[in-house]
């Protein structure tokens, strides 16, 4: 990413995100919400649902969390959007085989950036929060 593109980013628009954190994936997102300087990129952790435009889901969703999961993502306000993050959350990852465990929560909600890897390394992750950025002030 050049100057310019993070510039842009800083100054015109800060975008809320809620990180539903289900394993391994929800920690990377954690760390880069909370440790790093997302904030620079003008993205920042919402203080509840209600005051998220971006839902992160991350990690391994089983189906017992599927719920829980719809729940939060009715509580964010319009226009909204999903930011799939990892394997797990975009297919199931290395347990797509089992059961319990939900194939992509595109099956549940309309995802608008998925990023790819178990886990998917920061630079990863921040090329899809710069992609789903575009799209919420476009
Ligand atoms: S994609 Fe890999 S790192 Fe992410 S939650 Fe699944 S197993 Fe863990």
């Amino acid at each position: 990413m050049n100057t310019a593109v993070e510039l842009d980013w800083g100054t015109t628009y800060q975008v809320t995100v809620l990180d539903l954190g289900l394993a391994c994936c929800g920690v990377e997102v954690m760390a880069a919400l909370n440790g790093s300087d997302l904030a620079g990129y003008g993205i920042d952790p919402a203080g509840g649902p209600d005051r998220a435009q971006v839902l992160v889901v991350s990690g391994t969703i089983t189906d017992v969390m599927l719920p829980a999961i719809l729940a939060t993502y009715r509580e964010l306000p319009e226009p909204k959007y999903v930011l799939s993050v990892g394997a797990c959350s975009n297919t199931g990852g290395p347990y797509w085989d089992s059961y319990a465990v939900t194939k992509g929560i595109d099956q549940l909600l309309p995802v608008h950036v998925a990023v790819p890897g178990c886990p998917p390394r920061p630079e990863a992750l921040l090329e899809g929060m710069v992609a789903l950025h575009k799209l919420v002030r476009s």
